[in-house]
């Protein structure tokens, strides 16, 4: 009995200590222990100081004060930063840049002049630059061509290049004509609401649509809800949320009518993008828990209105005070030659554009600590990947970033983003990411200075 006791025992300490019996020693999983001057859990708020966060491979394995670092771990030295999970902008389109040239900013026409490769290798460019911005989520919510955005979500997870996690939801589904009003010839003849958008008007057509997305790689699904008259009633968007949830998606409505909002609202969606929900529907969307994508639109040298802004802040803070769960959201996808740092003349990067959006968050009196909120736990909610991926917490995926100063203290500590892990896998240290310089978010270097192929 003894002798037979000893066998298992072996085993399992041979086990434990990655051998197994008889072979040759397993590759071991690489150890990285952060330490964080600051830690903050935006779940609560609340900062922790002094603390190491062990890494195991892609994922967190313990977080806490004075944890034992152990031997052959590689020691990052976070101890003069502030340490966060990464950033989600809840709603952008990584393929999509309309321009002032050749379109002015019409973006029927961006893809016409724009193949589907040429927009996937920028939507690739894109999240290197998000990425360097802190920002290791993004949900990419059509007008992406044909499945450009499953295209990249597949390629950052072959390890093909560095990006954040996509979440695609391939094309915008609608009734006919999606958000395009066009000539009877071209849709007819040349079918030109695909790849932009997929009809489907009958609930067949609706269910069509829904499987198809999920097929060709969607992890959410997007509806274009009353981008037409005729839109989408109450039945039709729960047929599309009980055929998503099949498919383990969760249902997106662009909405820019009130009416619309409300079939929504009433529908039961996951979540609503863009600001046109009413007070009263603010308070319906928080009892329901619906999640709200303002895509909240700043008052920037290169975009916008004082009006149009004034409208935006006001709706963004009565959401806020309605308790609507918020998410950080942008429809960052165009671009002019005015988008320069005043101050260094530089190129703003896809990322320095999305994190301009802070200055509507600011505007509307928002405290950071409900904007960090939105820009990470509501906005890996409204991912769907709660629970995996996100707050630093054991058994996470190591995504992970550092500022220097607080955020805490004023939102704008972001915008200096010093370190980037993604996966366990650092990108960014120092500041610095390996091309930085490199990359761009617009077609700034055209021949003849103009726009030709
Ligand atoms: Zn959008």
């Amino acid at each position: 009995m003894k002798a037979r006791q000893v066998i298992p025992l072996v085993v399992l300490i041979a086990l434990a200590s990655g051998f197994s019996v008889g072979q040759q020693a397993a590759p071991k999983t690489p150890i990285t222990a952060i330490k964080a001057g600051r830690l903050i859990d935006p779940e609560t708020g609340t900062v922790a100081a002094q603390q190491v966060i062990l890494i195991e491979g892609e994922k967190i394995t313990k977080v806490g004060a004075n944890l034992p670092i152990p031997a052959g771990a590689t020691v990052i030295d976070l101890s003069q930063l502030t340490v966060l999970p990464g950033l989600v902008d809840s709603h952008t389109h990584m393929a999509l840049t309309y321009k002032e040239q050749p379109e002015n900013y019409y973006y029927y026409l961006t893809y016409i002049t724009d193949s589907t490769a040429f927009r996937a290798i920028q939507a690739a460019s894109n999240g290197v630059q998000m990425l360097n911005s802190g920002f290791t989520v993004v949900r990419d919510v059509g007008n992406n061509a044909l499945y450009a955005d499953a295209a990249l979500r597949q390629a950052i997870e072959m390890g093909w290049l560095p990006g954040p996690t996509v979440i695609p939801s391939g094309p915008m589904i609608g009734s006919t004509g999606g958000q395009y009003w066009p000539t009877p010839e071209m849709y007819k003849e040349h079918n030109i609401m695909y790849p932009e958008y997929i009809d489907a008007n009958s609930p067949d057509e609706i269910v069509r649509a829904v499987r198809e997305n999920m097929l060709f790689g969607a992890r959410t699904i997007k509806l274009c809800v009353d981008c037409k008259p005729w839109g989408y009633s109450v039945e039709d968007i729960r047929l599309a949320i009980r055929e998503a949830e099949k498919g383990g998606c969760k249902v997106e409505a662009h909405c820019q009518t009130i009416e619309g909002v409300q079939r929504s609202i009433d529908a039961g969606v996951y979540i609503i993008a863009h600001n046109y929900p009413t007070p009263e529907q603010h308070k319906q969307m928080a009892e329901k828990g619906i999640f709200l994508a303002g895509t909240d639109t700043p008052f920037m040298p290169y975009r916008g209105s004082e009006a149009a802004f004034n409208r935006t802040v006001a709706s963004l803070k009565d959401a806020w005070e309605k308790k609507v769960p918020l998410t950080f959201s942008t429809d960052m996808d165009y671009w002019n030659e005015r988008m320069k740092d005043p101050k260094t003349g530089e190129w703003l990067s896809r990322g320095d554009l999305t994190m301009n959006f802070l200055e509507t968050w600011k505007a509307a009196g928002i405290p950071p600590a409900d904007v960090l909120r939105a820009m990470t736990i509501n906005g890996y909610k409204a991912s769907d990947i709660y629970g995996q991926r996100g707050p630093i917490k054991p058994g996470y995926f190591a995504d992970i970033i550092a500022v220097s100063a607080n955020p805490l203290d004023g939102v704008d500590a972001l915008r200096d983003v010093r370190f980037v892990m993604k996966n366990g896998m650092v990108f960014k240290k120092d500041g610095v990411m390996m091309p930085e310089k490199f990359f761009n978010p617009g077609p700034v270097r055209m021949p003849n200075g103009r726009w030709t192929r």
